[in-house]
């Protein structure tokens, strides 16, 4: 069998400083493993300059001219993490039979890809790095993390623990999640969606090698609650039950207002205030679950996902049907 094509790519913000270091590691990784004769010499190493507004794209353009294993791409302006790790994603896509995605400060153990390549040629279309252990974080950052992730996956979204965006994908999965068509980014959700064999490398996390993190506790919210609102619907379905358990006990609040107001201990005009106030309440909460359902569906329909993947086929059943009708 020929040696895939690796695509690895790396999203990099404002990483001047980080830049110089970490591409020299990068390739020798990318020339370890094209000695190694598991991937091909044509594999190549794809910045994504995510509208850095330092030197980062004429450092890349600086690279490129010194070795042509590096290449690169800039988006027009920042558009965030996920974004340009999808833009490089969907521009290796055609180009290469794999794609390993990493962040460009060193943090994520690059010795970590022969394992995921060795996958790749086992059969595995998506390996997912996984942090073995999160000694290098803070406590908060540890904790905080730990939770979301057992929360996440109680709301009903399947995340592989500790994964971020360290992985493999082969461009047959890509040309899959391409077909994944919503705006609102939460790639370590999402790609467990595409199915297809996979599984898991252990690395250990360093720590960044220089620079700075580009993820503040706010953006580092904001991506925890976009991963939940673009992967669930559960918190409108806890709406509709909240709805119902007012609705319940404003039920049970008017039948103890017209008691109490039956057995005389209630000041006139009370009880009749007392059962609208329930009433009202009651059915708002309801209403709104009822809607809320519906815009979950809306939802999850506007995504257009898709709505099935084949992965394999028996051998008359390979082409496309449009390709057996055009021989006739
Ligand atoms: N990044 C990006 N666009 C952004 C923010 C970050 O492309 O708007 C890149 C950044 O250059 C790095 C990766 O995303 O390669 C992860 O960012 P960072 O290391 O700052 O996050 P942390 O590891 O601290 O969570
Ligand atoms: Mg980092």
């Amino acid at each position: 069998m020929k040696a895939p094509v690796l695509y690895i790519v790396i999203p990099c913000y404002n990483e001047e400083e980080v830049l110089p270091v970490t591409s020299g590691l990068f390739l020798k990784k990318l020339r370890q493993l094209i000695e190694a004769g598991k991937i091909a010499d044509e594999s190549r190493i794809l910045f994504v300059n995510d509208g850095s507004r330092d030197r980062t794209w004429s450092i890349i353009t600086g690279l490129n001219r010194e070795d042509a294993h590096f290449q690169g791409i800039a988006q027009s302006r920042n558009r965030g993490h996920q974004n340009a790790v999808l833009a490089g994603l969907m521009e290796a896509m055609n180009r290469c039979d794999i794609t390993i995605s990493i962040d460009c400060d060193g943090q994520d153990d690059v010795n970590a890809m022969d394992e995921m390549v060795d996958a790749y040629l086992d059969g595995c279309d998506i390996v997912y790095g996984v942090r073995r252990s999160r000694d290098t974080d803070s406590f908060f950052k540890r904790a905080t993390a730990q939770g979301y992730y057992r929360f996440l996956n109680r709301m009903g979204a399947e995340v592989v623990y500790n994964h971020a965006d360290y992985r493999l994908m082969s461009s047959r999965a890509l040309h899959e999640f391409a077909k994944f068509r919503e705006v609102n980014l939460y790639l370590r959700g999402m790609v467990p969606l595409v199915g297809f064999k996979s599984c898991c490398v252990y690395y250990d996390r360093h720590e960044r090698l220089a620079g700075e993190s580009h993820y503040p506790l706010r953006k580092m919210l904001a991506l925890a609650f976009d991963g939940i609102t673009s992967l669930s619907v559960k918190p409108i379905r806890l709406i509709t039950l909240c709805g119902l358990v007012i609705c319940l006990l404003s039920f049970i609040g008017i039948i103890w207002a017209v008691a109490t107001s039956l057995s005389g201990r209630a000041v006139a005009g009370w009880a009749s205030t007392a059962c609208l106030v329930c009433f009202v309440g009651g059915m708002q909460a309801l209403f709104l679950g009822v809607i809320g359902e519906y815009i979950g569906k809306i939802y999850m329909e506007v995504k257009s996902r898709p709505r099935y993947i084949i992965s394999d086929r028996t051998e008359e059943m390979a082409g496309h049907p449009q390709d057996a009708a055009d021989k006739d």
